[in-house]
């Protein structure tokens, strides 16, 4: 039987784009060759914003789609994405104010914005904002974007669309697609197993990011005339640089921007990077001269200096960026193009370039828009304003839903319940289950992650390694004592060896 929809790849812009579709009563298998998010959904810097310095580039669009966005995806998944106020010191000598405060009035406008506050103008000095500055950095500037959990985000996505009917195929890869009879017939790779299945769609798109070309181009043989641009970005995280929930915009001589945001409690997030990536796309790693950039750019404006030694994590990942034969490796367009192929009467395959986290919801709008002439008694979109799971929390309001979660589970120490509401909303209760006892959620493996939550993350969430787990599924690598990870590992192949030994 042939299903309507395959997508290939488990970013923000496949899981999306499944979830639409399932949820408009299409038939949909998804296949991601690693992990959800294994890629660049997951190294991003993770704001859910319009993108103040695109204006300057004059990409109107997308900043217009971006703020509308923003507000649309906060109600949407409230656990997950949450307002950020950042601060723009101002420095005579690089942008001018009157330009600033043009790029801000336009940022308020353009979107619609009505929960998060209006953009002011700062005086720096003396006041808490100033206070890690250097004292020559006097005025500045305030406005808001939203954080976002990026690989959460994706996982969130994938479940509704499981929920509705997808088939979400992790470590399976795509391999090879032709059309036959009207229909693609298209060849996946089970990794664990080594076993090809051959999938019948009626409908294929591509949203392998990095990889989309090589999948048009090498994979199925088309040359659809449009490529990426691979630019690596790179983050460093270091302990907390400065007390407050604000993250700092930095202007850097070479007029790049770099973000300084409060990380996972203890830390402070520093980046990005734009290097252009010539190698083929897969895992990347920062160099050292990304990582002394970022500290410069960081010393440049506040009083305490860092060096790399203060550096306790980094990641990096690659922008898949529709190439517009931009020179410039930060001034490359950051909108998106959907690339159709397929005469009257051929199956469609439809190809992503580009695109945000911030618009991935609307990417995946348009990518169904544009399916629409292939699919017969199409519906109409639903996904603005539609929930992600667990996001389902009172008013958004996360706080009230901690004070309630810690009086139904009352053993649940104040950081463990917090940190539960953040990654599952309203979903927690599949975690702690009937347990009234911490012991009741089964072995600890370390820095509080329970059996209860694995089983969780290994049943519901598609988590696999530890890996998975402590780094895509939470940030829990960060904060866990040393040895969780040996802890995590043995429990895992302890469950893999117990479910085979079931299965004799
Ligand atoms: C440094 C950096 C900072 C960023 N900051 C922001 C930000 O703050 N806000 C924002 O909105 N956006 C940001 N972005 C952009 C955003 O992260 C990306 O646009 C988005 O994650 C791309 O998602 P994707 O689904 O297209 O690609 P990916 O997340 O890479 O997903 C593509 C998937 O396809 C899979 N795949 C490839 N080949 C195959 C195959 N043969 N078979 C099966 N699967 C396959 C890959 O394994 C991969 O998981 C940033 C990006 C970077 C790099």
């Amino acid at each position: 039987m042939a299903i309507d929809l395959l997508v290939i790849g488990g970013g923000i812009n496949g899981c999306g784009i499944a979830r639409d579709a399932a949820g408009r009563g299409l038939a949909v298998t998804l296949c991601e060759q690693d992990d959800l998010a294994n890629h660049t959904s997951s190294a991003s810097t993770k704001l859910i914003h319009g993108g103040l310095r695109y204006l300057e580039y004059r990409e109107f669009r997308l900043v217009r789609e971006a703020l509308i966005e923003r507000e649309r995806l906060l109600g949407m998944a409230p656990h997950i994405i949450w307002p950020l106020r950042f601060v723009l010191p101002h420095e005579p000598g690089l942008r001018p104010a009157w330009m600033i405060r043009l790029g801000l009035f336009l940022y308020d406008h353009l979107g619609g914005r009505k929960r998060l506050p209006a953009s002011t103008g700062l005086r720096l000095a003396g006041s808490g904002f100033g206070a890690p500055l250097k004292p020559t950095i006097t005025r500045g500037f305030a406005y808001s974007d939203c954080w976002v959990e990026d690989s959460r985000l994706v996982v969130l996505n994938a479940m509704d669309a499981a929920a509705r009917g997808a088939r979400i195929l992790t470590r399976t890869r795509f391999l090879s697609a032709e059309r036959v009879d009207g229909l693609w017939q298209a060849r996946i790779e089970h990794r664990a197993t080594g076993d090809i299945e051959t999938v019948s769609a009626r409908m294929l798109v591509n949203a392998a990011g990095p990889w989309v070309s090589r999948i048009l181009n090498t994979d199925i043989g088309i040359d659809s005339g449009k490529s990426v641009r691979l630019i690596k970005g790179s983050h460093i995280v270091v302990p907390r640089l400065y007390d407050g929930d604000h993250a700092y915009i930095l202007q850097n001589p070479d007029r790049r921007i770099v973000f300084t945001i409060p990380y996972e409690q203890h830390f402070t997030l520093i980046g990005t990077t734009d290097v252009p990536h010539e190698a083929t796309p897969g895992p990347v790693t920062i160099s050292d001269e990304e990582t002394r950039y970022l500290c410069d750019s960081v010393n440049r404006v506040f009083t305490r200096q860092l060096t790399p030694a203060d550096m306790v994590w980094s990641y990096s990942g690659v922008r898949p960026l529709y190439d517009d034969a931009t020179a410039n490796a930060s001034a490359v367009t950051r909108d998106y193009v959907l690339d159709l192929n397929g005469a009257q009467g051929e199956a469609p395959l439809l190809s992503v370039f580009g695109g945000k986290i911030t618009t991935y919801r609307r990417l995946a709008e348009h990518a169904l828009e544009k399916l629409a002439p292939y699919i017969p008694n199409a519906t109409k979109p639903w996904t603005s304003g539609a929930v992600l799971p667990g996001g389902n929390i009172p008013d958004g309001d996360v706080a009230q839903f901690v004070t309630e979660l810690k009086r139904r589970y009352k053993f649940l120490p104040a950081d463990l319940a917090r940190r539960l509401v953040r990654a599952y909303g309203t979903r927690v209760d599949s975690v702690l289950g009937k347990a009234t006892s911490l012991a009741a959620l089964g072995e600890d493996v370390g820095g509080g992650l329970t059996a209860a939550e694995i089983e969780y993350l290994l049943t519901q969430e598609w988590a696999v390694t530890a890996e998975d787990i402590l780094w895509r599924r939470s940030k829990l690598g960060l904060h866990v004592p040393p040895g969780t990870k040996a802890a995590l590992e043995h429990y895992l192949a302890g469950r893999v060896r117990h479910r085979a030994l079931n299965a004799v």
